[in-house]
C-alpha cells in the first residue's frame, strides 16, 4: 500500500515564525478571501472565504468534483486563484511559490520516497530548508516519539505495515512545524477498521501539538468524527461552516440536511410564518416547524424531518392539531438492522417516511394504522431559496 505525503518546507529559518508580525499572533493561521478558480468557462471553485484559527481542525466535506481539491491546492500554491487572496499566519501567500508557503501536506496519492529510509524521508523537508544536521537528527527523534514509532528510523518504507506508513507520512507533514497542515483525503485508500484507528490517531496528534489543520474528505462520518468545524462544499460554493452538531441539528440549506445524516423530505405550502416558526399545510396536516431561511405564506416549502426524530403512536390515525405535529399513515415495513431498528411508513399522502428506533427486545414491532408524530424543532422548513 502506498501513501502520499509531500511536505513543504519553509525557506526561512526556524526563528522566521518568532519574527512574524504580532497579527500573526492573533489572527487566523489561514485566510481564505473572495478566492476563486476558473478552468475556462466552468468554475472549480466559487468566490469562497474560510478562516482557520491556531489549533483548529477544519475538514472540507462534500460529494466529489464540489472544489475540495482546487481550494487545498490553492492553499499550497501548487494551483494559481483567479481571484483572491490566501493568507498563513497573517502575511499574504497569494503569489509565493509552494515551497515559501509555511504549510506541510499530506496526501493520499503521494508515496513515501521507496529508497529512502523512514529517518530519511522525515527529515526530507528540513533537509530542503537547510536546516543544520544536529537540528535535523532532534527533529526527527522528537517527531517520531510523537507518532510513537522511535524504532523504525532505519527502515525502508516496503518494510513498514500500511498504518505505519501513514504515521510516517503524517510525521513528514508536520516535521517542520508548519503553520498550517493540509491533508487530502489521506486516509482513503485504508480498510475500513484501519482507517477508523488512523481518524483518532490524527486527532489526537493533533490536539496534543496544537497544529492547525485542513482535512479534506467525502465522508460525513470522518468529518463528523475528527472536526472542530466543517466546511460543506457543493457545486465549486461553501454551503455552511459550521460544528459537527450545529450542522447536523441545524442545516441551513435542504442540501446540508440532505448530505449530512439522512432526512425525510415532505413538500408542504406556508399557511403562516411567526420569527423562526412556520407553519405548512401538507396534504390533509398542518405541520408547525423552524424556518431556516426567508418564506412567505402561499409559498411552496420543503420540510425536512430525520428518521430518529419521528415517533410512531400505535392504533391511532390522528391529523388534527391538538396532537402537535401528526400524520396518518401505515406501516410498510420493519427491519431490525441491529443496534437500530427501521420502519417505512407510507403517509396518506402517498409519501413514504422512513423512522428510526434503538432495538430492544420489549417492543413490539409496529404495524397498521399509526400516528407519525415529530416535534417542531425537529421539523426544518425550507422555503424556495434554500
Ligand atoms: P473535489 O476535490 O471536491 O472532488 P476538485 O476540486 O478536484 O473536486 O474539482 C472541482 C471541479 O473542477 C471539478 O468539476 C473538476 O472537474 C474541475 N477541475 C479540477 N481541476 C481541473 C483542471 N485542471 N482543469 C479543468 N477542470 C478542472
Ligand atoms: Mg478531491
Amino acid at each position: 500500500m502506498s501513501f502520499e505525503t509531500a511536505s513543504i518546507p519553509r525557506v526561512e529559518g526556524a526563528n522566521a515564525s518568532a519574527s512574524a508580525s504580532a497579527a500573526a499572533l492573533t489572527g487566523p493561521k489561514l485566510r481564505v478571501s473572495g478566492v476563486s478558480k476558473r478552468y475556462g468557462d466552468v468554475y472549480a471553485l466559487k468566490e469562497s472565504d474560510l478562516e482557520l484559527r491556531q489549533g483548529e481542525f477544519v475538514t472540507l466535506l462534500g460529494p466529489s468534483g464540489s472544489g475540495k481539491t482546487t481550494l487545498l491546492m490553492m492553499i499550497a500554491g501548487l494551483v494559481k486563484p483567479t481571484s483572491g487572496d490566501i493568507w498563513i499566519d497573517g502575511r499574504v501567500a497569494t503569489h509565493q511559490q509552494p515551497y515559501e508557503r509555511d504549510v506541510g501536506m499530506m496526501f493520499q496519492s503521494y508515496a513515501l520516497f521507496p529508497h529512502m529510509t523512514v529517518g530519511e524521508n522525515i527529515a526530507f523537508p528540513l533537509k530542503m530548508k537547510g536546516a543544520l544536521k544536529e537540528r535535523v537528527r532532534e527533529a526527527v527523534d522528537e517527531v517520531l516519539e510523537q507518532i510513537k514509532l522511535p524504532s523504525v528510523r532505519n527502515r525502508f518504507p516496503a518494510e513498514l505495515s500500511g498504518g505505519q506508513q501513514q504515521r510516517i507520512a503524517l510525521a513528514r507533514s508536520i516535521v517542520h512545524r508548519p503553520s498550517v497542515v493540509l491533508m487530502d483525503e489521506p486516509l482513503a485508500a485504508l480498510d475500513k477498521s484501519l482507517r477508523t484507528h488512523m481518524q483518532m490517531e490524527i486527532r489526537q496528534l493533533q490536539q496534543e501539538l496544537g497544529i492547525t489543520v485542513l482535512y479534506v474528505t467525502h465522508d460525513q462520518e470522518e468529518a463528523m468524527t475528527m472536526s472542530d468545524r466543517i466546511c460543506l462544499m457543493n457545486e465549486a460554493r461553501i454551503e455552511q461552516v459550521a460544528a459537527p452538531s450545529e450542522l447536523y441539528f441545524s442545516p441551513r440549506t435542504v442540501f446540508a440536511a440532505g448530505f449530512l445524516g439522512e432526512s425525510n423530505c415532505l413538500h408542504g405550502i406556508v399557511e403562516s410564518v411567526d420569527g423562526t416558526t412556520a407553519r405548512v399545510r401538507h396534504g390533509g396536516c398542518l405541520l408547525e416547524g423552524r424556518l431556516m431561511n426567508a418564506a412567505k405564506a402561499g409559498e411552496a416549502c420543503r420540510l425536512m424531518v430525520r428518521p430518529e426524530a419521528i415517533r410512531m403512536v400505535a392504533g391511532q390515525r390522528h391529523a388534527d392539531q391538538a396532537h402537535g405535529n401528526a400524520i396518518p399513515a401505515d406501516v410498510a415495513a420493519h427491519v431490525i438492522g441491529g443496534a437500530v431498528s427501521r420502519t417505512s411508513l407510507r403517509t396518506d399522502s402517498g409519501v413514504l417516511l422512513a423512522a428510526t428506533q434503538l432495538t430492544t427486545r420489549s417492543t413490539a414491532a409496529p404495524a397498521g394504522g399509526v400516528t407519525v408524530t415529530f416535534s417542531a424543532q425537529d421539523c426544518l422548513v425550507f422555503g424556495a431559496g434554500a
